[in-house]
């Protein structure tokens, strides 16, 4: 089963898709953890988005996109996808389509968790002394929810007349948002 989860940054995608990754044996792919480990290696691409990542700004498409390419293509992986912070635009979610129909794969579930401004600013500011990532000082946290909310909310709307489109109302707890996802999968 291939799932996308959607929501504003501190919405519990990251949360959520592990929870996933245990119950259905599957893989996460969160591109924030992908572009992080980018820069933690140094890599050629680390030192070009180290910038971007720390002003709350998106990376753009085409290195996104290369680094789920090869993921998708796993035959290990194929059909147990747990997409978190993927797709954030339009052209990526043209380019996930296009991707999983070359690979022979659909998407099962959307699950959207829809959390407001307040309640995003409070977890964020929670886990910014937990995890201590550098994009999670206030003023970026602000500035990411601005560009979730300009470039992501198109992919919402795209997103929005799939009939595996769910939306869950993430300013619950962890394990109330766990149960319904739990329903809505029936498994
Ligand atoms: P996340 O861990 O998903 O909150 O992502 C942290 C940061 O990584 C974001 O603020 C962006 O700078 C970058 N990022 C993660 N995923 C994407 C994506 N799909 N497209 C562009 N930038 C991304």
């Amino acid at each position: 089963m291939n799932i996308i989860l959607f929501g504003p940054p501190g919405a519990g995608k990251g949360t959520q898709a592990k929870y996933l990754v245990k119950k259905l044996n599957n893989f996460q792919i969160s591109t924030g953890e992908l572009l992080r480990d980018e820069i933690k290696n140094n890599t050629e691409i680390g030192k070009i988005i180290t910038e971007d990542m720390n002003n709350g700004k998106f990376i753009n498409d085409e290195i996104v996109n290369n680094l789920i390419e090869n993921i998708i293509f796993d035959p290990n992986k194929k059909s147990r996808l747990i997409f978190d912070g993927y797709p954030r635009s339009i052209s990526q979610a043209k380019n996930l389509d296009l991707l999983l129909a070359n690979s022979n794969q659909k998407i099962d579930f959307i699950f959207f968790l829809n959390v407001n401004k307040e309640t995003i600013i409070e977890r964020i500011e929670k886990r910014k002394i937990l995890e201590h990532r550098t994009d999670d000082a206030t003023n970026t946290i602000l500035k990411r929810y601005d560009t979730y909310m300009q470039t992501t909310k198109p992919v919402l709307e795209f997103y929005s007349k799939n009939p595996n489109f769910k939306e869950i109302d993430g300013s619950e707890k962890i394990d109330q948002i766990t149960r319904k996802i739990d329903i809505l999968l029936n498994v």
